[in-house]
């Protein structure tokens, strides 16, 4: 047993708690050594950390998110890989005639905002020994988890939907990962690779949407946009939403903000959703009957069954923030308008930049406010798509 793992072990046997898994369903909890993704019960797990980050804390030499290592339960020093992740650019920009600012997240080493969660999640699966994963994803996850793979040296393989986007698989099957695709919606492409993983034959399924440690790399984002709003919350943050994985990073970095006293209140998240596929602003509504979704452009949100739907819709009211929905034609609007003032977007990122039109035009954000956008994925992954889509070019 590693060093690392002892410590783990040691701490949890004396029951100090310090560090868990826990359960929110059953009550359970679990030891960091376990080998587990999901509880006993069948629900997801979340990680318990007396996670606090002071301005202090932060080593400023580290140009990316392991300045922030003190809140991370996986340190740099001990861990395998990093790519330079995180500390992306917070962009001052004039959208529509007022001042916005965008956090370009799609300047991640994969291409996606995914990077922070992955490094996070695959540094501590390489701790536990993991030496094969399966994972499912519309794309960016999958591709981000592969090169983190590649770079520490863990066997890979990625389910993804028919319909990916080329520039993503081309991404996923170079980075040397075994490439899957599955006919149906998100939710069949998740069952294939769950039936593919198998904890006595060491193959474990490292999924961005279920595993704790996701969440702790995606919380970074939080600190960054703190520490350059010059140690500021901005008035909103609006972040495309789906399995909500960024939504509940930034919910839980500006928690522990919040608990080390070094800001005031947590600031109002918004998730869009593309209105083909928008479960979560349905129930958002208090609509309680299964949502059917259809086909959206806005492919890394397309899904129908969010498995931390009731905490994405928790914590969205408990900020002030709200559920909205984008149709295509506006998501194809936004990502034109990004790209004439010279940012290319992914679809699924337009859908959040359609989504601040769309608030902006109902008065509920403001132009005396400060908002920030994140832009989650880069238009390179999605080019193949992006040129079908009608009407998107300027000069047709
Ligand atoms: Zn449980």
């Amino acid at each position: 047993m590693s060093k690392y793992l002892k410590q783990i072990n040691y701490l949890y046997k004396r029951r100090r708690y310090l560090i868990y898994y826990f359960c929110n369903v059953c009550g359970s909890k679990y030891s960091l050594d376990e080998i587990v993704w999901n509880c006993s019960c069948g629900n997801y797990l979340s990680l318990i950390t007396e996670g606090a980050l002071k301005k202090d804390d932060i080593i400023n030499e580290r140009y990316s998110l392991w300045r922030y290592e003190k809140a991370l339960p996986v340190k740099l020093e001990s861990s395998t890989v990093t790519l330079y992740e995180g500390f992306t650019p917070l962009a001052k920009v004039n959208w529509k005639g007022i001042q916005t600012y965008f956090k370009l997240d799609y300047l991640m080493p994969s291409g996606s905002f995914k990077d922070r969660g992955t490094t996070v999640m695959i540094n501590f699966l390489k701790k536990l020994g993991i030496k094969k994963i399966v994972e499912d994803s519309s794309g960016n996850a999958g591709a981000s988890i592969a090169a983190y793979s590649a770079a520490s040296n863990i066997e890979c393989e990625i389910f993804v939907p028919e319909s990916t986007s080329a520039g993503k698989l081309v991404q996923i099957r170079l980075y040397g990962a075994k490439v899957n695709l599955v006919p149906g919606n998100r939710d069949k492409v998740a069952i294939a690779a769950i039936a593919k993983s198998n904890i006595k034959e060491d193959v474990f399924y490292a999924s961005h949407n279920w595993h704790p440690m996701f969440i702790e790399g995606t919380k970074t984002l939080a600190f960054e946009i703190w520490e350059q709003l010059g140690w500021d919350i901005p008035d909103n943050i609006v972040a495309p939403l789906g399995g909500g994985s960024s939504i509940l990073g930034l919910y839980k970095g500006f928690e522990e903000l919040l608990q080390a006293g070094e800001i005031s209140h947590i600031p109002k998240l918004f998730g869009i959703q593309a209105q083909n596929c928008s479960p979560l602003y349905s129930m958002f509504q208090g609509n309680t009957k299964e949502f059917k979704a259809s086909p959206t452009i806005a492919e890394g949100i397309a899904l129908e069954k969010p498995i931390k739907a009731n905490a994405i819709i928790e914590k969205i009211k408990a900020s002030g923030g709200e559920v909205e929905i984008v149709t295509e034609t506006e998501i194809a609007d936004a990502l034109t308008q990004a790209a004439l003032i010279g940012y290319y977007i992914e679809p699924t990122t337009a859908a959040a930049l359609a989504g601040v039109n769309r608030l902006l035009s109902f008065g509920k954000i403001s132009n005396e406010e400060a908002t920030v956008t994140i832009l989650t994925g880069c238009g390179l992954k999605a080019s193949d798509k992006i040129s079908r889509i009608p009407g998107v070019f300027k000069d047709e």
